[in-house]
């Protein structure tokens, strides 16, 4: 156990004498013994830093935390169940949806069939192709229209001066002359 040591030693430790002596007439009195309290050593005056310095230098663990606003109670069952399942949020039922009179695939009404697109963008991915190994490469295109025959078919007495490409596959029944 440590006595304070100071200007002031002397008056703390006759103080504490006097403590002591009063506990010990206590318990006899009293007919109580009282266990030894366990007592930690420190030092008698504290530095103090200032203000400056605690701002300054000195690093405190609460500086990494990042601190964020937590909710203050807990929501229900019922409450997260409405919010979740609320009719805004819910995929809504379509009744635009028609079938392609071409293919017979389901589309949405006014809009193009994707089905019949991609077989349009396959059919000219091909005739580009072909017009392209005709050409031999940029900028040699003629300026005047141009004409796909496919498989057994003759042009036409208006496609005179017309550039012709003819394919050798049959005509997609899509595709009219
Ligand atoms: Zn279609």
């Amino acid at each position: 156990m440590a006595l304070p040591v100071g200007p002031f030693g002397g008056v703390f430790q006759a103080l504490w004498r006097c403590c002591l002596r009063a506990e010990e007439t206590l318990c006899r009195a009293l007919g109580v013994q009282l266990h030894p309290a366990l007592a930690i050593q420190t030092p008698v005056t504290i530095p103090e830093a200032s203000d400056d310095e605690r701002s300054d230098n000195v690093p405190s663990f609460l500086d990494s935390i990042f601190w964020m606003a937590a909710p203050k109670s807990r929501r229900t069952i019922e409450v997260n169940r409405c919010r979740r399942r609320n009719p805004n949020k819910l995929i809504k039922v379509k009744n635009n949806i028609d079938m392609c009179p071409e293919c017979g695939h389901l589309k949405l009404k006014h809009w193009l069939c994707g089905f019949c697109y991609e077989k349009v963008r396959h059919e000219t991915h091909l005739i580009r192709q072909e017009i392209k190994a005709k050409e031999g490469g940029p900028f040699n295109s003629p300026t005047v229209e141009t004409v796909f025959l496919y498989e057994n078919e003759k042009p036409h007495a208006e496609d005179e001066g017309k550039r012709i490409v003819e394919q050798k596959r049959k005509r997609p029944s899509w595709f009219t002359y």
